[in-house]
């Protein structure tokens, strides 16, 4: 039963923040459901090592449980043989969420990347699009502010579910590029109240929406995805990486254009082979390894290698913002 599902409701009668019935859930949750308990004391002993990439920095997070997203065959063939673990009728019987609108399910993900991480999925079995909601994605990052960020992986770079709608979110500001983009990000453009920047110096391929009009930002994003299908010259979704936050009364949107999901050395065999699957958490600096190997290997040159090979060029990204 759906309702067997729903732990709390949001909005509710005693006018409760999202950003606390979620933290509610997740502690309740622990002790629930032995599964997450497990994912979320793993992460207490998880390795993280610093690189210095020159310009900017990546953590590198040794998490072996990871494997099951990083490694993930996401194909059209491999997805549909697979029971879907998002629709509510696949659900461990012990999962619980926070019903957002009646629309969305805040859950908690038991291989956690974070202390507390959240899977916030659409309630039907509809495929992964931001451009249909974005308003909601939006609404979320504001009613989980500031306690937590919101992001988004495309159904072709980092979503491990590309056939059920869903973001995620985390602690505000522990994904790197929350913090590191601000110093860097070069104005190029206005709409309305809305702002567009690109960022320099950071070998990925990134532009920032930020504006205080729920609307205007809407429609901003709006634009730049079309922007990006136009000089991308794709009919699908133009690939890309969200992360979305709200502070002092403005939303910012950090997009992460992407060509490509797996860099070339993710296909390679034996003690070539590096295990990185980059979604927003990685292309945002916080790279995960579920291999000891790579934790131990990875340097500056390969993520660096890494990030350009799967970002594009910044003559793109210049023509992207021009078409805006
Ligand atoms: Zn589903």
């Amino acid at each position: 039963m759906f309702s067997q599902k729903v732990y709390s409701h949001f909005p509710n009668s005693s006018h409760d923040s999202l950003s606390h019935l979620s933290h509610d859930l997740y502690a309740n949750q622990q002790k629930q459901w032995q599964m997450l308990a497990d994912g979320v004391s793993a992460l207490e002993n998880v390795q993280t090592r610093a690189i210095d990439c020159g310009t900017f920095s990546v953590r590198l997070q040794y998490n072996p449980k990871r494997i099951v997203s990083t490694g993930a065959k996401v194909d059209a063939a491999s997805i549909k043989e697979r029971k879907c673990f998002l629709c509510v009728a696949n659900l461990p019987a012990e999962q619980q969420g926070v019903l957002f609108k009646e629309k969305y399910l805040v859950l908690c993900n038991p291989m956690p990347i974070f202390k507390e991480h959240f899977t916030i999925s659409h309630i039907d079995h509809i495929p992964q699009s931001i451009e249909e909601q974005i308003l909601v994605f939006l609404e979320l990052a504001k009613e989980l502010s500031p306690e937590y960020s919101i992001f988004y992986n495309g159904p072709k770079c980092g979503a491990s579910a590309p056939d059920h709608m869903h973001f995620q979110a985390s602690p505000a500001g522990l994904i790197p590029a929350e913090n590191e983009i601000d110093e860097r990000r070069e104005i190029k453009k206005q709409i309305g109240v809305v702002t567009i920047s690109a960022v320099k110096n950071y070998e990925r391929s990134v532009i920032v929406l930020e504006g205080k009009n729920e609307q205007e930002m809407e429609l901003t994003f709006l634009r730049l995805a079309g922007a990006m299908r136009v000089v991308l010259n794709t009919n699908e979704e133009p690939m890309m990486n969200v992360i979305g936050s709200f502070d002092d009364g403005k939303w910012r949107l950090i997009v992460f254009v992407r060509s490509k999901h797996r860099p070339a050395v993710f296909f390679k065999e034996g003690n070539d082979k590096i295990l990185i699957s980059p979604a927003a958490v990685d292309i945002g600096g916080l790279v995960v390894t579920p291999m000891e190997k790579d934790f131990r290997t990875v340097d500056a040159e390969m993520i660096k290698n890494i990030y350009e090979e799967v970002s594009i060029s910044n003559d793109v990204l210049r023509t992207i913002i021009e078409k805006i």
